[in-house]
């Protein structure tokens, strides 16, 4: 029988909050921290994030990306 738990329920790759609903996809998630180090999340395929954390790092982490793309035209 299937539990509710395993379908429904999953925990944000990032910082380990129960997710809400079905998160997002984390991949891109970077940030600095406080000495500038680039730092990026340990996740397994499949692994979601949290609102939170996709506001946070993985957006930012997007833009950085591309912005990294752009400047090597
Ligand atoms: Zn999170």
């Amino acid at each position: 029988m299937r539990t509710l738990k395993n379908e429904k329920q999953q925990n944000c790759c990032i910082c380990g909050t129960l997710i809400n609903g079905y998160g997002h996809n984390p991949q891109g998630a970077m940030w600095k921290d406080n000495n500038g180090n680039v730092c990026e999340p340990t996740y397994n395929v499949g692994e979601r994030c949290c609102d939170n954390c996709n506001v946070k790092f993985v957006i930012p982490g997007r833009l950085e990306l591309l912005k990294r793309w752009r400047s090597n035209q």
